[in-house]
């Protein structure tokens, strides 16, 4: 049994390198699942860590952040603590090397956490931002994550030190617009992609779920690296279920 899922593994890995070799611009598009070797829970998962007391969709939403400053910090706060001191898995690293053997052309992101730039990734698209810095929301001042700590007045809330406004970190909170010039990015290079990996997402948030289709209608093709089903499976050219570590280090293995 064990050897036939390995055998699996391994011809599916083929494929797709085969399709990286023949394939003159390839792009990666990750999700939560390429983080969560690293140990970032996917909040989708039922019962992980910080998400499990909270709605994501109530706390981290921009009206959240208006209306309650101060119940937004107290939970974003240690978030942003724990995501800064996580490192990049193996997952992460397969993608670097991809990108140095210039098999890969760029990584768009759902992810704030910063791992694909900090395993080495040069060219990341994050479209969700990320945790890396925070805005003024009246004067527009920009802080890095460590500034922002040393902003935070006595009831917890991160306040700029020129205007009094509040800060917010430059992440794509709920029902929020994602960046316009960081999704002209990822649409154009979707619309020039041989091949899109789509790896750790489970396609379904929009407009970052459309992008494989874009892929697809110039005529290219799609790999879906991910656990769970995704509403792309039909058009794949590579199906991978497995761990992504495993997955991805099968696919560097075989080039
Ligand atoms: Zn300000």
């Amino acid at each position: 049994m064990v050897r036939q899922v390995t055998t699996t593994t391994e011809t599916r890995a083929r494929q797709l390198a085969w399709l990286i070799e023949q394939s003159e611009c390839t792009v990666a598009l990750t999700g939560a699942g390429i983080s969560v070797p690293s140990g970032i829970p996917d909040f989708r998962s039922p019962g992980t860590g910080l998400w499990e007391k909270v709605n994501p969709m109530e706390v981290a939403h921009i009206d959240a952040f208006r209306r309650d400053p101060v119940r937004f910090w107290s939970f974003y706060r240690p978030r942003l603590h724990s995501l800064d001191g996580i490192e990049p898995n193996p997952a992460h690293r397969v993608l670097a090397q991809l990108e140095q053997r210039e098999l890969l052309e760029a990584v768009i992101t759902q992810n704030i956490d910063m791992l694909h730039v900090k395993a080495g990734s040069e060219r990341v698209i994050e479209v969700h931002g990320s945790i890396r810095t925070g805005s003024c929301q009246r004067c527009g001042a920009r802080y890095s994550l460590a500034e922002i700590d040393e902003l935070f007045d006595g009831e917890g809330v991160a306040v700029c030190s020129s205007c009094e406004g509040n800060v917010k970190p430059d992440v794509v909170l709920f029902g929020e617009l994602l960046p316009a010039d960081a999704m002209a990015d990822a649409e154009s290079l979707a619309a020039r992609a041989d091949l899109m990996l789509c790896i750790g997402s489970s396609l379904e948030v929009y407009p970052v779920a459309g992008l494989p289709s874009v892929t697809l209608g110039r005529g290219g093709s799609i790999a879906v690296i991910t656990q769970g089903p995704t509403p792309f499976d039909p058009d794949a050219a590579v199906r991978m279920d497995g761990d992504v570590v495993g997955d991805l280090e099968a696919v560097l293995a075989a080039l």
